[in-house]
């Protein structure tokens, strides 16, 4: 747990203009911040940012909160870590508060963790030059298959697990580290028998080094078909997958200019050996928009190579638009006539491939690439075809400039006039925004009514108590001087509330009230980010109202106490006739 303290120095210390700012572009209007929003597609902004009440809120999705609820959604983090993120961010150091630990989590030290990972792969790479036959195999896969050199070899640390459940195990008990440290570690799984064995087995391995030089984890990848083909370490209390990337340790030194992001650790190791020493690669999942903030620290420009298959270039066009959102200049490599770099550096050594880096293509390039193979524009009908996917693709342009820039080129590749390419691009976006525009409101139309409401599917069972609820907790939540009127004076209940959410909202502020510990709120530690997106809602629309605050309080709280009666009322006749019914047929 963090304490309390922490989390609101973390608050005070963030601006939430400027840390939203970081991931969105926000423009000012009056005393807020509007951009578009980082959670739904949309093209003209619902999101807004409220520097006085340090809160964001967007009108299309419902996303909202503080700066803990937006780091929360945006880096896909719990709540412990982003608080950890924001921290780091603001240069706090953390201070878990130690009586009240989560439960199940053990205490490890760190060094003591990297220095079991020092110990893992030196034994890994010590199996890798032994006499087993099995070893034999991994070190001529390095070296026959993958035509490594024993340099490079020594260079990454690669190794091998042996094909045992406690050989390497036991090896680390001997040197003194315990089951639960090399289960931490992610280095020994545990059978629901209870029986250790070691997680690696038969694979060459992979360490993942982080850029202090600390082994923080381990890739392993069989050899021949059996599954999974890669098995890489989960998250220790060392290691996080979302905020490494293997082999940054060594690419960080060259990569000034431009950084090669590829799809796995073997693509990696080729390209480094073939003097591409800019490579990296994520480990084992897809990028996430921390990997892509990190790398934007370290270069200006990242190559995407990933496998020409169709799973690699849709993960590609995925990283196109998280590396692009955080400003780094992106395009993709294509490499002709090999299935991948490793391939195609073997096969036409590395100058080549130099010649390909520097001809890696724009995501436009790529996909006009993609849209001219496909079709011959020699013929009329695949004319026709290939240059309206052309306008599809320019209309997905967001800068007008770059448009024109690509409308002069598609008129001059289809040899048309400009401007009736121009006209149909323009005709496309505006198909897109009436269409968009559409579907906007259908959703608010359906919001409005509870409809498809996730966050509190109470809401359609009494929307009138419900938005009442609503106002109540709204101005509890911004006003502190409402909270003692109403629950030292009992105004309202647990049991005045309809919907299960609002009343749990309720519970929330009371406990803190009555615990004296509602100076700040930790709405974040206790509702999820859709709950928390709401609670702003909330907030925000009371947010004009300090005039006839206590008038709108008393109001809806009458109208609440209304509407329970009327609830319990309803049970009560439906009872009274029962009652009636059966002394009738008593009579009879
Ligand atoms: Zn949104």
């Amino acid at each position: 747990m963090i304490s309390k303290e922490t989390i609101e120095q973390v608050l005070m210390r963030t601006d939430i203009e400027t840390l939203i700012g970081g991931y969105v572009s926000l423009k000012r209007a009056g005393s807020n911040l509007r951009g578009l929003c980082p959670f739904h597609s949309e093209k003209s902004p619902s999101f807004t940012v409220y520097p006085a009440d340090n809160s964001f809120y967007c009108f299309g999705c419902g996303a909202g909160g503080d700066a803990i609820s937006f780091i929360r959604k945006r880096e896909n983090l719990d709540y412990p870590d982003a608080v950890e993120f924001l921290a780091q961010r603001a240069g706090i150091t953390i201070i878990r508060d130690e009586r009240t630990p989560v439960p199940g989590e053990k205490k490890f030290d760190r060094n003591r963790m990297f220095a079991m990972n020092v110990d893992a792969a030196k034994y890994f790479n010590k199996c890798l030059f032994s006499d087993n036959p099995d070893a034999k195999a991994a070190l001529s896969y390095f070296t026959d298959v993958r035509g490594l050199s024993t340099a490079t070899i020594k260079h990454f640390g690669l190794g091998f697990a042996p094909n045992s459940f406690d050989q390497f195990s036991k090896y680390m008990l001997a040197k003194g580290y315990s089951y639960d440290e090399l289960v931490a570690g992610f280095l020994c799984g545990r059978s629901e028998k209870g029986r250790y064995f070691d997680a690696f087995r038969n694979r060459i391995m992979f360490p993942i080094i982080d850029v202090s030089g600390n082994v923080i984890a381990f890739g392993g990848r069989v050899m021949d078909d059996s599954k999974p083909k890669y098995k890489n370490s989960s998250d220790t209390p060392v290691f996080k997958k979302s905020r490494n990337l293997f082999a940054l340790n060594f690419a960080r030194h060259h990569c000034t200019e431009s950084m090669i992001l590829c799809e796995g650790y073997m693509d990696v190791i080729a390209m480094h050996a073939a003097g591409f020493e800019n490579a990296v690669a994520t480990l084992g999942t897809a990028i996430t928009s921390e990997q892509a903030r990190m790398m934007s620290r370290y270069t200006k420009k990242v190559i995407i190579s990933y496998d020409a298959d169709e799973a690699g270039q849709k993960a590609a066009m995925r990283a196109v638009k998280l590396l692009t959102e955080v400003g780094l200049d992106v395009s993709i490599l294509r490499v002709p006539g090999a299935k991948d770099p490793d391939e195609y550096i073997k096969k036409f050594g590395a100058d080549k491939f130099r010649q390909v880096i520097s001809d890696s293509k724009s995501k436009f390039d790529y996909n006009l690439d993609n849209i001219l193979s496909k079709y011959d524009i020699n013929l009329a009908q695949d004319k026709i075809k290939a240059l309206h996917e052309s306008e599809k693709l320019i209309s997905e342009t967001y800068s007008s400039a770059e448009r024109d820039i690509y409308i002069q080129r598609i008129s001059q590749i289809f040899d048309v006039d400009k401007k009736s390419v121009k006209s149909d691009v323009e005709r496309i976006i505006s198909r897109a925004n009436s269409t968009r525009r559409k579907e906007e409101s259908q959703k608010i139309k359906q919001d409005a009514v509870g409809y498809s409401d996730r966050v509190n599917p109470d809401f359609i069972k009494a929307p009138a108590a419900a938005k009442n609820e609503e106002a109540v907790l709204g101005l509890l939540l911004i006003y502190p001087e409402h909270r003692k009127r109403v629950f030292d004076g009992g105004l309202i209940g647990e049991n005045d509330f309809i919907t299960e959410l609002n009343r749990r909202i309720f519970s929330y502020i009371k406990d803190a009230y009555f615990n004296g510990d509602d100076s700040h709120l930790d709405i974040d530690a206790h509702f999820s980010p859709d709950e928390c997106g709401r609670i702003t809602k909330m907030k925000i629309s009371r947010m004009n109202l300090t005039e006839n605050g206590t008038e709108v309080l008393l109001d809806s709280i009458a109208n609440l106490k209304r509407s329970v009666s009327k609830k319990q009322n309803e049970k009560n006749s439906s009872l009274d006739s029962l009652t009636r019914l059966l002394e009738q047929k008593r009579k009879t």
